[in-house]
């Protein structure tokens, strides 16, 4: 399926619940605005919905307040379009229950490892950000974007591309940034809303991470966790360790960064990220082996613990694929 008729099947519903994965972040919330922007400009009902609701991190963005935490009561509308979620339960719980009764799912995403569990599927895993797709499938469709949906794309794009850095990066992706600039986007003044004002606990964050910092496997792994008990201490929001992991992957020599969380006191679940500086070592792959998944070099896992339980059996992968 390309995106003309990507579009013209989208075309065809009248009301919308728009779904993206658990602890979102700029891409998911991006993607949601930039595609409901459209749909709404198409006389469309759009409903926006995430488990979490919208992060602190991201409420500057124009209509962020229409994004509402999902509860479990069926929605009653003609589709549920899921974007950039790798797994259908990484919607969550209560965002699956209140799409459940929806026949149709749309399911447009950018991770390789998405196992198509849509109705309609739209999977570009060489796409470097799922607001990329969305504005691209925006121009295919003919339809438009207001303010809102272009400062949406634009932070979706900037954000998964780690501010136009990452591989996956393209002159498309450069050109569309540029075209919504064209378009009236303040860069300047959304680039500092983006990166430039991060809470003070987000650097006492950093500071706690650093120091359990270890670099071991011949300085090839880099990996820091933190507990639930800092996390209640620091009064921490999920968001918070958003992109911390680069400066760890940004060390010479390391070719995998990792990052383990617990989830919570009372849970055993660890959440890991990683980041793999080389094709020869896939951390999707790696990821999905654990349960996980994502990208070739950003991907991550949600596993049983303990923290330390779950770091030995992650790095022992890693230690054995990288022979
Ligand atoms: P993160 O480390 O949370 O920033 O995630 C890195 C990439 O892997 C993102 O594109 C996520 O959507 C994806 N990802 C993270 N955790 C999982 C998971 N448990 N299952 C599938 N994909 C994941
Ligand atoms: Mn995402
Ligand atoms: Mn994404």
């Amino acid at each position: 399926m390309n995106l003309q008729e990507l579009a013209k099947e989208i075309e065809q519903y009248d009301s919308f619940l728009l779904l993206s994965h658990i602890r979102p972040d700029g891409d998911a919330i991006g993607s949601q605005l930039a595609l409901g922007d459209a749909l709404e400009r198409l006389g469309k009902t759009v409903i926006y919905y995430n488990e979490d609701g919208c992060p602190s991190n991201l409420t500057f963005l124009k209509g962020s307040e229409k994004v509402q935490q999902s509860t479990p009561e069926p929605v009653n509308v003609d589709a549920v379009i899921a974007l950039d979620t790798a797994k259908h339960d990484r919607v969550g719980p209560n965002s699956l229950k209140a799409g459940e009764q929806v026949p149709v799912w749309f399911n447009i995403d950018h991770h390789p490892s998405n196992p198509e569990y849509g109705t309609v599927n739209y999977i570009d895993g060489t796409s470097p950000a799922t607001g990329q797709i969305i504005y691209e499938l925006v121009q295919a469709g003919g339809w438009k974007l207001g303010e809102q949906g272009q400062m949406s794309a634009y932070v979706g794009i900037s954000t998964d591309t780690g501010s136009f850095r990452y591989p996956a990066t393209t002159s498309k992706t450069y050109r569309i940034a540029a075209d919504i600039i064209d378009d009236g986007l303040d860069v300047g003044a959304v680039n500092s809303a983006t990166y430039g004002e991060q809470p003070y606990r987000k650097v006492q964050l950093l500071k706690h991470l650093l120091n359990t910092l270890e670099v071991v496997h011949n300085g090839v792994i880099a990996h820091w966790h933190l507990t639930a008990d800092i996390k209640n201490k620091l009064e921490l929001q999920p968001e918070d360790s958003e992109d911390l992991i680069d400066t760890i992957r940004s060390i010479e020599g390391v070719k995998v960064a990792l990052f383990f969380e617990e989830i919570s006191s009372d849970s055993d679940e660890i959440r890991v990220s990683m980041r793999s500086k080389t094709p020869a070592i896939n951390a999707s792959e790696i990821c999905q082996s654990f349960g996980g998944g994502g990208h070739a070099l950003a991907a991550g896992i949600r596993m049983d613990g303990p923290l330390a339980t779950a770091r030995d059996q992650v790095i022992a992968k890693i230690i054995e694929v990288a022979k």
